[in-house]
């Protein structure tokens, strides 16, 4: 169930993880892109507004010099004049002379009709006056804008006021602030443009962009398609697009290698302590002279989602190397608390013993979590015993520590498997101990030829010489009871008695097999006479 929860929410992650990155990085090429887009429009717009200003100031200082001629008007000299500033000046296509609101003349000589000349369009802050739209034969029916001081016009093509190095489609026009349109280019509909200069919130669509830069007098506003942008964007995008595509690849393989610690063995059995998934069993421990059952060994199982029961050799020594079986410890002891707390408190005579890793032996931890979990119970601390192996004697100074606490508080404690690690009896010797338990693989060779069975008996006599009580694992057989009893053992667990059982069957077990309580009888009542 867990399991398949983590692999959805980790495609779930991955998802997420590749989308994100590859959604940010085209969400900021596509911006980047838009700004540069932007930024270059307001460039050429600017640099339009420069080029107008110039040809303006050009203008002026021609239309002054003209203003300045003493030669009769529309004389030869006078039109040789009005010629050489026309040739002069690159942006002035064309002089005229116009008196009372007649052409009289131009740089091209005296016209053959003296048409009236078109009135004034807008009046600029120089004292020029401009008009839009002049036609002149001399420059083939072209529209032309016309700026004039006094008696002097000239007339300019209104391309050259944006005559500045723009991109083939993007639409350029310069004009005044009143919307008067001195000059374009690409602009397929000047009225658009109007509308965009004067009221540019209202007339901006979703597939143009544009930029408005204005100076004292003058507008111009660049304008293209916002299609223009995904060329942009491609460029951005093989600089950001790798980025997003590793950062993607990173998360999604972040992702994946969690998932894998996740759902390694070590990432399960962090989930099952995490989960509460541990239960414990009890194996019944018998004295041998009285076949009476007086306690048991708490052995945890590992419980899983789907009703499984996992054995503790299969995950405990990785809970060992990884320290989980700190947190497994403190489960089993609340375990045996709330599963035995009404027969310990009400059965004296009763105890539980319950395995402490070697880490706890060493730093006298467990001690804290069974005082704690004990405390109001009303369990005494003798009636629960505490197993060690030798693996925990490595640091013997510090288990000497704690087994002489652990006695101080009460408790019993035995030795575990002994006769499987290296420790000898002699350095037994100097430990606070009260039992011994031989390990099963002693008690399997009991009976048979093998090497070993002999040294069993040689076990049992020198614990008993250091007055430890001994315990026998492992007894499968009557005749390995009766061998052990003959020996001197005091106690036995094994198959032939019970298997590690839930708490329930044991405590059914236990109330068949206790010892029976002696009944002490009480004094004949002393009658006064
Ligand atoms: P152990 O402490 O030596 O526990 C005795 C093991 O021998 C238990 O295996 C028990 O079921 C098994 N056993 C008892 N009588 C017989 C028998 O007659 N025949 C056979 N073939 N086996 C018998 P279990 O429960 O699988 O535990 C294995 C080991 O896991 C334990 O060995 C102990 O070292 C460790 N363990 C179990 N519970 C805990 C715990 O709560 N904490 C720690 N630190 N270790 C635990
Ligand atoms: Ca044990
Ligand atoms: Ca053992």
């Amino acid at each position: 169930m867990i399991r398949k929860r983590l692999i959805c929410m980790a495609v779930i992650l991955a998802v997420a993880g590749a989308a994100i990155p590859l959604t940010l990085s085209f969400y900021l090429s596509w911006n980047h892109a838009l700004q540069a887009r932007q930024e270059k429009l307001a460039h050429i717009a600017n640099k339009a507004i420069v080029r107008t200003n110039q040809v303006l100031n050009e203008v002026n200082q021609a239309l002054h010099t003209m203003a300045d001629l003493r030669q009769p008007a529309c004389s030869d000299a006078h039109i040789r004049q009005m010629r050489m500033i026309a040739i002069d000046n690159r942006s002035v296509e064309e002089v005229r002379y116009v008196e009372g609101g007649l052409l009289k003349c131009t740089s091209w000589g005296i016209p053959r009709e003296t048409g009236s000349h078109p009135a004034t369009d807008v009046v600029l802050s120089n004292g020029m006056h401009a008009t839009l739209g002049v036609v002149s034969a001399a420059s083939g029916g072209k529209q032309m804008t016309g700026l004039h001081y006094l008696a002097h016009h000239v007339l300019i093509d209104p391309a050259r006021f944006v005559d500045v190095i723009a991109d083939g489609d993007i639409q350029l026009a310069v004009a005044t602030a009143d919307g008067s349109v001195l000059g374009s280019v690409n602009v397929p509909d000047p009225q658009r443009i109007r509308q965009l200069l004067l009221h540019p919130e209202r007339s901006q669509t979703e597939q143009d962009l544009f930029a408005q830069v204005g100076d004292r007098e003058l507008v111009a506003i660049a304008l293209e398609s916002r299609s223009s942008v995904l060329v942009s964007l491609q460029q951005e995008q093989t600089l950001l697009l790798p980025v997003g595509v590793i950062l993607a690849a990173l998360l999604v393989g972040l992702v994946g290698w969690r998932l894998q610690q996740r759902l390694s063995p070590l990432g399960e059995l962090t989930i099952a302590v995490q989960q509460r998934e541990f239960v414990v069993h009890y194996q019944p421990l018998m004295e041998l002279s009285s076949g009476a059952c007086i306690g048991a060994e708490a052995l945890v199982r590992w419980q899983r989602q789907d009703g499984s029961m996992v054995r503790p050799d299969l995950f405990i020594p990785l809970a060992e190397q990884s320290g989980l079986i700190l947190p497994i410890t403190d489960q089993v002891v609340a375990a045996v608390v709330s599963d035995l707390q009404a027969m310990l408190s009400h059965d004296k005579q009763l105890h539980v013993a319950v395995n402490v890793c070697a880490d706890d032996i060493r730093s006298g931890r467990i001690l804290e979590v069974v005082y704690r979990a004990l405390e109001g119970t009303g369990i005494a601390s003798p009636q629960i015993w505490l197993e060690a192996t030798e693996r925990g004697f490595i640091d013997i100074d510090a288990a000497c520590i704690t087994l002489t606490k652990a006695r101080q508080g009460g408790h019993r404690i035995a030795i575990d498997d002994f006769g499987t690690g290296y420790s000898s009896l002699s350095c037994l010797q100097g430990l606070p101990l009260d039992a011994l338990k031989i390990d099963k693989s002693f008690i399997d060779t009991i009976g048979t030829e093998a090497a070993t069975s002999s040294v069993t008996p040689h076990i049992i006599a020198m614990a008993k010489t250091l007055s430890l009580k001994v315990v026998a694992e492992g007894v499968e057989t009557q005749a390995q009871a009766d061998c052990l009893l003959a020996l001197g053992v005091d106690y036995a667990q094994g198959w032939l008695y019970g298997k590690a059982m839930p708490a329930a069957q044991f405590s059914r077990f236990y109330l068949e097999r206790k010892k029976p309580v002696a009944v002490v009888s009480a004094p004949a009542p002393v009658l006064s006479a």
